[in-house]
């Protein structure tokens, strides 16, 4: 086993884990930055574009107002009040880093050519990547993290395999999570396939509440051909037209009668459940054919242009598909969880956001919220060198995770089912027992489906080390689809993102409530209960 001491460990590349490296790199502690690939591949970050911050047409009054609306009572208050002081600052840092920004609508975009091939997140992702190179920020790309190490009440670092299938038990005084969020555990996602919610599954096991799982943000429109990747459609140009398989059209049924666009940005929780309940009953198509050739030149449809399958001839299939998650783990105003040592970044904190998110938020979420979560590890580590050292025996805690892994890497009988299968039948049982639309029927039949395939997962005999981590792939996501299928049961309403068929009515005397997971003697608990005053 390789162990690796430092002062401040950073779990995930995207933007909350690299601003929040490159931030507590000021102080002269040591700094890990580690993620499954390489430094800001994989990250939902890099798909990204808009920030939305205040600026000289749109006020922080109005950032508030906006993010508190779509939210629907259940923001945390303090939380929305930090988003939206320091956005503006926040987005200006990646000026500084080199990411020319500028004002646009409700906030900033990257300043581009606007015939650029580039997608902006990836480009923040390139130029963010080179600056830490600049920096004495240590790098491990390939690491996956399996576990938090947690002693006596407090975090005092990870446990994970390197790509090479060898073992890393890294001591580390403080430890941001910066995981992301969880699209991906269903089958119709615009997420990173990658993306499936390890940081929540690391913070339930480490014995932290998780909150309002349950609200979970589709996006309308994904490409939904067999052989191409679910990739978002965000252009909505004039002449496009929505279709059933009778060449119906969609957009008039749904009562739609300018544009698509406006519809995306006013009704997208709307347009999302129609498309999914429409496409329960049979295929949707996009159809782009009666486009100007000009629109075919600019971005994001050049993409489109570029690419072998004949979008300007004829209709493509669509879906609904998952974006983002509201839930998440809870941390206080300086990005602290509730486990000492432990902070929090990014799509996998819960709180900004309540029902629903506006847009824009999450990449300003990630930049203020990173940026404190790093200022606030290295007080913590400062605090920790005055006050006391290492709370456990460095011989101890190497034996103990020698010993784990050993458990980890023990040969089990059992029947192999393919585990690359068996993620593929979770994920199908999110997408339609934990869609868009739900219901009681089918969320209860989503539990006992998910029971049977639980015992199938226990059965799992990891043959290789891949094997083993596809097995615990699973167990985290079978952990998070029974979260929210028991979040989505007991909230018997609508709001937000939030909808149920057989409870379409927001119901405020009853479910003005976070909902708060906790993980049991092996199963998760779910509990309402009141919204902290902020
Ligand atoms: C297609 C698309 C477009 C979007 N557009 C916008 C937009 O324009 N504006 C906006 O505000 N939001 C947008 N969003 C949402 C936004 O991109 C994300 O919420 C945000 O980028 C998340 O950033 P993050 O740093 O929290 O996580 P990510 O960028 O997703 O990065 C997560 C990191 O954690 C690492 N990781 C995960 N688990 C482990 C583990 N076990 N061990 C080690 N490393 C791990 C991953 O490898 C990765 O490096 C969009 C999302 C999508 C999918």
């Amino acid at each position: 086993m390789e162990e690796i001491s430092t002062d401040i460990l950073v779990i995930g590349s995207g933007l909350a884990g690299i601003l929040s490296a490159l931030e507590a790199e000021k102080s002269g502690l040591n700094i890990l930055l580690v993620s499954k690939f390489a430094i800001g591949m994989g990250t939902n970050t890099s798909m990204a574009s808009t920030f939305t911050a205040a600026n000289s047409r749109f006020s922080k009054e109005d950032h508030f107002r906006a993010t508190m609306e779509t939210g629907k009572g259940l923001n945390q208050l303090n939380l929305v009040k930090i988003l939206v002081e320091q956005g503006p600052e926040a987005v200006g840092r990646l000026t500084k880093y080199g990411i020319p920004m500028v004002e646009k609508g409700m906030g900033y975009v990257m300043d581009q050519p606007k015939d650029s091939f580039q997608m902006p997140g990836v480009l923040w992702m390139k130029i963010l990547k080179e600056r830490l190179k600049t920096t004495s920020v240590r790098l491990l790309p390939g690491l996956t993290i399996l576990d938090l190490v947690v002693e006596e009440g407090e975090v005092l670092g990870a446990f994970g395999f390197f790509r090479d299938e060898k073992p890393y038990l890294i001591r580390s005084t403080a430890v941001i999570l910066a995981t992301g969020g969880a699209g991906a555990i269903f089958q119709r996602n615009d997420n990173q396939k990658s993306i499936l919610g390890d940081g929540y599954a690391l913070a339930l096991q480490a014995g932290l509440p998780l909150f309002d799982l349950e609200f979970v943000q589709c996006y309308p429109f994904v490409l939904a051909e067999p052989r191409l990747s679910s990739v978002i459609l965000l252009a909505h140009p004039k002449g496009e037209r929505l279709l059933n398989e009778k060449g119906e059209d969609l957009a008039e049924a749904l009562g739609i009668t300018g544009n698509i666009h406006h519809a995306v940005m006013t009704q997208r929780d709307r347009l999302s459940i129609f498309l999914y309940e429409a496409s329960q009953k049979g295929d949707v198509y996009y159809d782009l054919t009666q486009l100007p050739e000009e629109a075919w030149n600019r971005f994001p449809l050049n993409f489109l242009k570029k690419s072998k399958f004949p979008f300007r001839e004829r209709p493509f299939l669509i879906s609904p598909a998952v974006h983002f998650f509201m839930g998440g783990v809870g941390i206080d105003e300086k990005g602290m969880t509730a486990l000492p040592g432990l902070f929090a970044a990014g799509e996998v904190v819960w709180g900004v956001h309540g029902a629903n998110r506006h847009g824009g938020n999450a990449v300003t979420e990630c930049a203020v919220f990173g940026i404190l979560a790093g200022q606030s590890a290295v007080e913590y580590v400062r605090q920790k060198q005055v006050s006391q050292g290492p709370l456990v025996n460095p011989e101890v805690l190497s034996k103990r995770w020698e010993r784990k892994t050993k458990a980890y890497l023990r040969k089990r009988r059992g029947v192999f089912d393919h585990p690359r299968d068996l993620l593929k039948e979770l994920r199908s049982l999110a997408w339609k027992h934990a869609g868009p639309a739900r219901e009681e029927s089918s969320l209860k039949e989503g539990l006992d489906a998910l029971a049977i395939l639980e015992k199938r997962i226990e059965r799992v005999y990891p043959a290789t080390r891949s094997d083993l981590f596809r097995k615990r792939d699973l167990e985290s996501v079978a952990l998070l689809i029974k979260s929210i299928l028991k979040g989505s049961l007991l909230r018997k309403e609508s709001r937000g993102s939030f909808y149920r068929k057989d409870y379409p009515d927001k119901d405020d005397q009853n479910y003005l409530k976070n909902t708060c997971y906790r993980l049991g003697k092996g199963d998760i608990e779910v509990t309402l209960r009141p919204i902290p005053k902020g």
